[in-house]
């Protein structure tokens, strides 16, 4: 089975989330590659074609403030279809935008306008914000929903595959720094495991220090840029909920 597609515009959705309920997605990122700081085995979108921290080189190809204030506009106003998020996601990690901190407040400005009702989220992968800037557009947000799939730094560089520069110890220190956020951590088996329990018993301290709201955990639901990972079954994903709530006392939910 194939991988998505990359999204070719600004808007698109809104999607029905498991996590999200009806989310209308806006694509910070270019349209035509993928560009993360990670090239994540399991990614839904495949494999990462520019694979960087460095967003500066590839200015041109993202869309504008204006850009992008104009496309929300213009679907809140002309499309009636309700809608519970509007979630940063894409082809890529959205808080390397340049621009990002804008980009959150023209967002919000636009619907509190036209969408009062709508929460604005982000799903993100945590590399972005030793960049204060990033640090603040992520603060004003309602509900930012943030990776960590793994308790050590071995199954991060096989998992994840972070650019260089990005150190595991640096996105738990990221992490560390944001109040209120929810983990979102995916499980699977196959070539890389981050299911044995060691990596589990880490990953739970780990949770224990960041002291997230919520996690949310969830296993492959979709075709995977590595085609040797397997789906983790439902029983084993309670099992490590049932872990990590009885050490932390924090709430975590399977999807
Ligand atoms: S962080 Fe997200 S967009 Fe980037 S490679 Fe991983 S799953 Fe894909």
């Amino acid at each position: 089975m194939q991988t998505l597609k990359l999204k070719e515009g600004i808007i698109y959705g809104p999607v029905n989330s498991r996590r999200l309920g009806f989310s209308l997605g806006i694509n910070l990122m270019p349209t035509t590659y993928k560009l993360c700081t990670f090239n994540c085995l399991y990614c839904h979108y495949g494999w990462t074609n520019i694979h960087t921290g460095d967003a500066m080189a590839h200015l041109s190809d993202f869309p504008s403030v204006t850009q992008v204030k104009e496309a929300l506009e213009s679907w809140l106003v002309s499309n009636r279809t309700p809608i519970d998020y509007i979630t940063f996601s894409g082809n890529g990690e959205p808080s390397m935008h340049p621009d990002f901190d804008n980009m959150v407040e023209v967002a919000l400005q636009v619907k509190e306008k036209h969408a009062p009702y709508a929460k604005l989220a982000i799903l993100s992968n945590s590399t972005c914000f030793d960049n204060l800037k990033v640090l603040s557009g992520l603060s004003k947000l309602d509900i930012r929903i943030m990776k960590l799939d793994c308790g050590t730094e071995k199954t991060f560089l096989k998992l994840n595959h972070p650019c260089k520069n990005v150190r595991f110890e640096s996105v738990v220190e990221n992490l560390k720094k944001l109040d209120h956020i929810k983990i979102q951590t995916i499980f699977v088996e196959g070539v890389v495991d981050n299911t044995e329990d060691e990596e589990v018993k880490q990953w739970i301290d780990y949770l224990r220090y960041i002291g997230p709201d919520e996690v949310q955990i969830y296993t492959l639901d979709r075709p995977s840029a590595e085609k040797g990972l397997a789906k983790v079954d439902k029983e084993k994903l309670h099992q490590i909920a049932q872990r990590a709530e009885k050490v932390t006392g924090i709430s975590v939910k399977v999807f």
